[in-house]
């Protein structure tokens, strides 16, 4: 702790080690109301992984042996297995490991731990199917004129500010980074060599835990219930609004691949799937306690929220949809300009951030044309899309209509 003063501590956390100002370290009790003994965990990143999000917050459940949740970053492994010991644990006293979704702060440290304990690994099915695949194989979409455009303002910016964008990372075209150069190659040789023991659906259940398949941060993203508390992963977060994943055209070798309930894309790719999740969240019911996957603890304070933080979340993409349309009606017809005009508030100096933010604004532009409120066109000669308005606002009451107490504004 570099503060000066002790953080307060809310009702039903117990500190069992304090650690830095963004909880690098940091060990709690979760008081679960007389359920099972829950714990959890700030593990730190490795050296050169980004710090942005602070550490991944892995949860330990007590209930039928241990269950650990999210292991964090592959070469974590220390910080965990630390963790683990200020809890009187050892990594062999873990009977299995469930990670929340396929991102590699999340399921990165998988191989490390089931090697140190033999713990079974669980996961959401989909994760197992979209396993053997890196993500620039996955999200190669090249059907989407959307993102056709994405990779011609990357090429445009390859080689701007600090961080150069590389491959991988600009056919992701996601917030978090992959890991680079060899650590991205030993990420996916570690995840498509994992053995999953338990492909989970939705609402699968193992003791007093049920598995919910929460889709659209990432495809197999799942929030895991246990009573009041839901370990929500990156699909609602304090402070920060998680990314929305672009829908996904799969190619059609990779499609054939995936169990048949999710050939459609839609149901699980792309922000109305994302909006979809977090409704449901919502509707789990009154007074549950998020135990996110990151901010747990922020600038020295526990960072506690409801389900209403999910709530929250979709109020924060109708709004971010009403600076979309205002931009394109202003003449930001173009995608580069639209998400700079979005992200005014932020310099987007360098290649990375810039197309973290156009991908965020290409699943905002996708749900405008779901909703018939905005057309793509193709701009003649150089291939490049225009985005048009149609005059129509129908996500006003497409994303109102999730958010409780919603009053129209027709
Ligand atoms: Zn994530």
């Amino acid at each position: 702790m570099t503060g000066t003063t002790a953080p307060f501590i809310p009702p039903g956390i117990t500190v069992r080690r304090m650690g830095a100002d963004n909880g690098d370290g940091l060990v709690v009790d979760i008081d679960s109301n007389g359920g099972p003994a829950v714990h959890g965990i700030g593990v730190e990143p490795p050296e050169g992984a980004s710090r942005s999000n602070g550490p991944t917050w892995g949860y330990v459940i007590e209930d039928d042996g241990v269950t650990l949740i999210d292991p964090g970053h592959l070469g974590s492994f220390g910080f965990l297995s630390d963790g683990l010991k200020t809890l009187g644990m050892a990594p062999a006293d873990v009977d299995r490991v469930v990670v929340t979704h396929g991102h590699w702060d999340h399921d990165g440290g998988v191989a490390e731990l089931v090697d140190a304990s033999g713990a079974e690994f669980w996961v959401h099915e989909l994760w197992q199917a979209y396993a053997p695949y890196s993500y620039g194989a996955l999200l190669r979409a090249d059907d989407s004129p959307l993102r056709a455009e994405m990779s011609r303002i990357g090429e445009r910016h390859r080689e701007s500010g600090p961080r150069k964008y590389g491959g991988a990372e600009r056919e992701r075209g996601g917030r978090e980074r992959t890991p680079g150069g060899s650590g991205r190659d030993s990420y996916d040789s570690m995840r498509s060599g994992l053995k999953v023991d338990r492909g989970l659906v939705d609402g699968d259940r193992h003791g007093s835990i049920e598995y919910l398949h929460t889709p659209g941060h990432w495809p197999d993203e799942m929030t895991i219930r246990l009573g009041d508390l839901i370990f929500t992963g990156d699909h609602v977060l304090p402070e920060i609004t998680p990314h929305p994943s672009m829908l996904y055209s799969h190619p059609a070798d990779l499609a054939k691949t995936l169990p048949s309930r999710y050939q459609d894309p839609r149901d699980v790719w792309g922000l109305p799937a994302y909006l979809r999740s977090l409704r449901r969240v919502v509707e789990l019911g009154t007074g549950l306690r998020v135990l996110p996957a990151h901010r747990l603890f922020n600038r020295g304070e526990f960072r506690m929220t409801d389900e209403l933080r999910a709530a929250e979340t979709i109020s924060f993409h109708l709004d971010r949809c009403d600076v979309l349309v205002t931009a394109i009606e202003s003449g930001d017809t173009d995608l580069e300009s639209a998400t700079r005009e979005v992200f005014s508030y932020r310099p987007l100096t360098d290649s990375y951030h810039l197309m973290s933010a156009v991908s965020e604004v290409i699943s905002h532009v996708e749900l405008l044309e779901e909703t018939g409120d905005v057309r793509v066109t193709a701009v003649e000669g150089d291939g490049a899309v225009g985005l048009e308005l149609t005059g129509s606002r129908n996500y006003q009451d497409v994303i109102g209509r999730l958010i409780p107490g919603f009053e129209s504004p027709g």
